[in-house]
């Protein structure tokens, strides 16, 4: 099914704008280079996985913000969910994908969740040809970067 990233971004960030705003967190969505093409995708699944990827950045987030954008370059659309949040100890990185993981700080707060979230997320891109990258510093945030190909 041919669908607008664009669209379905906007309507993952409009539904989780009040999980945001009950923690003071500001959420924004950015779109860089327009006009966006439509692409090929599952659209239920890669709503999930922007929803996956944006409730993590507001569950773990206490302050600050959250950064939403699209952008594109010949190959590729290229999602990033930016946030100001607790992020991810180096040596817990590689593991954030697997099923059930999560990181021993976030198990012992009171977020819930199973660990599954990220797990889903990877499966999700790998199904659709894309890749995901994550880059994060403890105590200052995380940043993941998704990107679809146009073409598949
Ligand atoms: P679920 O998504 O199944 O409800 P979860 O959020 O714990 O549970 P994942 O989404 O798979 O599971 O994330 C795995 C772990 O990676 C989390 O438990 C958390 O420790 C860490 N993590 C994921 N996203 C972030 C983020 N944006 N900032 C800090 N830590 C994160
Ligand atoms: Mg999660």
């Amino acid at each position: 099914e041919w669908v607008s990233i664009e669209q379905l971004l906007e309507k993952v960030v409009n539904h989780v704008v009040p999980l945001a705003h009950e923690k003071a967190l500001e959420i924004r969505l950015d779109i860089q280079n327009k006009p966006i093409p439509d692409i090929k995708v599952d659209p239920i699944r890669m709503e999930q996985v922007f929803f996956n990827l944006i409730e993590n950045a507001i569950k773990y987030t206490e302050k600050g913000k959250i950064d939403v954008s699209l952008d594109q370059d010949s190959e590729f659309l290229i999602i990033t969910i930016q946030d100001t949040g607790i992020g991810i100890p180096k040596a817990d990185l590689p593991r954030i994908w697997d099923r059930f993981y999560r990181v021993e700080k976030s198990r012992a707060r009171k977020t819930g969740g199973s660990g599954l979230g990220l797990y889903l997320v990877k499966e999700f891109i790998r199904l659709h040809s894309g890749q995901i990258e994550v880059i994060s510093e403890e105590g200052k945030g995380t940043t993941m970067i998704v990107k679809l190909p146009k073409i598949v």
